[in-house]
């Protein structure tokens, strides 16, 4: 029998529950349990996808294209269950496939209201989570308890512990315990108010998870327990990790949560917890054996959340290196304005990641001409790997106005435009050149060195590709075009062998990188900037460090 752990947010929003709901995904997976983890997002639109990056932060792609919930991004890197379309619903898709039901004539002349016809088709996407094969299905409900949108989710939460037995679901409730500088205190009433939202709508929590600032003391928990109707050990203290994100599972641990929760629900399979490979991966980021800087140049520099899985996967090559990286974020808007030299000069690595319209496009092309001609280590990615073939096209080419027809309709040299299958598509929710698809690498590359691999799998997200009818002009010129789809038809990945390391991919590798195992050309790119760096000798260690994890 599938147990359940469901995670709500209390008090305000941003607390992490994405990340505490993965953790401990990772600790019981940790402890021998085989998990699933879904998202279910209170907002109407059918899926992020079209949704801005300063909305919502990135759109996370999974291996069948669906356009996802960042917060599956953290699924991926902390747990090994695969996801997919059914792991991610949002009000939207919900009310979607109950209108078409009731369009089809599916409800019997009934009417259709939100108890029980939407209740129902949120539990069913819950139930199709479970089976033979899953010990614990995790399920995080997006929003803050007390918003209006949350309340069917909340009620077909409530309503799943009827059906299926109430000691087979756990609720865990995430809190803010916040830490008053005037009173010099820690607050719990936000925590009771919230606490008393969710039983106004008929739930108990099992477990409450406090984020706080500062450690909660004896005496405030047990008032948090008695107000709240939970036994103290069920209070879980969650402080701030100024260090890194992935001390979270550890100080889940110290406070109890996995046992908690094992015993809780009678996982009488779960064995005792192994996570020695986490505890060597942060012991690796506390003694770093050097130190580089790394620009991402991109549109959306200053909103934290627009490239969340670029910066976790420059980290995870961070640490196979064993090496601390300072992101610099740089807008490509103020390059235009100010220069790339300015701006980028003593970064060890340039980056360009993906991204959507106009604005700072030109910031890209200058930032890539920059790392091209002083042969600083840059990787681009997508409409990076575009603006790439831009600057080549203009400044080695001589093709003055060459672009992307994205950007310019009626550019003489569209050495990127979309091809015949996309040029009719006139609805922009997923509709791209979306998740994982083959490529073949040219090997002795340096993409194929990096993967090791000759044939690669990849997930994408864009319309425009590189026009072929370039391709020979490209090459002549010393481009080479190191990876493309089986058929040798669409251009995945490029690269300029006289440069240390210039690599530019069509599709989105951040998405495949973890923790334990950094994804190779974050890891080929980092590596090439700490030659950069123990090169010019601004280092203090020059021993290079193999890769330790
Ligand atoms: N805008 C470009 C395209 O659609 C690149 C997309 C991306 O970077 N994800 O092809």
């Amino acid at each position: 029998m599938t147990k359940h752990i469901f995670v709500t947010g209390g008090v305000v929003s941003s607390l992490g529950k994405g990340l505490t709901s993965a953790s401990i995904g990772m600790l019981l997976e940790s402890r021998g349990l085989r998990v699933r983890m879904q998202k279910l997002d209170p907002y109407i639109n059918v899926d992020p996808g079209t949704m801005s990056p300063y909305q919502h932060g990135e759109v996370y792609v999974l291996d069948d294209g669906s356009e996802t919930d960042l917060d599956l991004g953290h699924y991926e890197r902390f747990t090994s269950g695969l996801l997919s379309r059914d792991c991610n619903y949002t009000t939207g898709q919900i009310y979607l496939s109950v209108i078409e039901k009731e369009r089809k004539g599916q409800f019997l002349g009934k009417t259709v209201q939100v108890i029980p016809h939407i209740t129902n088709e949120i539990k069913s996407v819950i139930r199709r989570m479970g089976g033979a094969d899953v010990d614990v299905v995790i399920t995080e409900i997006g929003g803050t308890v007390g918003d209006i949108e949350s309340l069917p989710f909340l009620e077909a939460i409530r309503q799943y512990a009827i059906d299926v037995g109430r000691e087979n679901c756990l609720y865990m409730h995430l809190t803010l315990v916040p830490y008053l500088k005037a009173a010099d205190e820690l607050k719990t009433k936000p925590t009771q108010h919230s606490v008393g939202q969710l039983r106004e709508i008929g739930i108990q929590p099992d477990v409450l998870v406090c984020r706080c600032e500062h450690s909660i003391s004896r005496d405030d928990r047990e008032k948090i327990a008695l107000f709240c109707n939970v036994p103290p050990s069920a209070v879980i203290e969650e402080k701030d990790k100024d260090f890194s994100i992935y001390e979270v599972p550890l100080s889940l641990v110290n406070n109890g949560l996995d046992e908690l929760i094992v015993n809780k629900l009678g996982l009488t399979t779960a064995k005792s917890l192994d996570i020695t490979p986490w505890t060597d991966l942060l012991h690796n980021l506390r003694t770093p054996q050097h130190e580089i800087s790394i620009a991402v140049v991109g549109k959306y520099a200053e909103h934290k959340d627009a490239y969340k899985s670029i910066y976790e996967a420059i980290d995870h090559a961070g640490m196979s290196h064993r090496t601390q990286i300072r992101v610099g974020r740089v807008q490509s808007s103020d390059i235009e304005r100010e220069g790339a030299e300015r701006l980028l000069a003593g970064y060890h690595g340039i980056l360009v990641p993906g991204g959507f319209g106009e604005r700072g496009i030109e910031g890209k092309v200058q930032a890539i001409q920059f790392a091209r001609e002083r042969k600083i280590p840059f990787f681009g990615i997508c409409l990076g790997m575009q603006c790439a073939v831009i600057d080549f096209g203009r400044s080695v080419l001589g093709l003055d106005a060459a672009h992307s027809t994205e950007f310019d309709k009626d550019t003489p040299h569209p050495v990127i435009c979309l091809l015949d299958d996309q040029r009719n598509v006139t609805e922009v929710g997923g509709t791209m050149r979306l998740g994982s698809q083959p490529a073949k690498l040219v090997p002795g590359s340096a993409a194929a060195i990096a993967y090791d691999a000759d044939d690669i799998h990849e997930r994408h997200r864009h319309r425009y590709e590189f026009n072929n009818s370039y391709r020979e002009q490209f090459t002549a010129a010393g481009m080479r075009f190191s990876g493309t789809s089986p058929d040798g038809q669409l251009v995945e990945v490029i690269e300029l062998p006289d440069h240390p390391w210039f690599v530019a991919v069509q599709y989105h590798p951040e998405f495949k990188s973890k923790p334990l195992r950094a994804h190779p050309l974050f890891a080929g790119f980092v590596g090439a900037a700490i030659d950069r760096h123990l090169r010019r000798g601004d280092h203090e260690r020059t021993a290079p460090q193999p890769a330790v994890i």
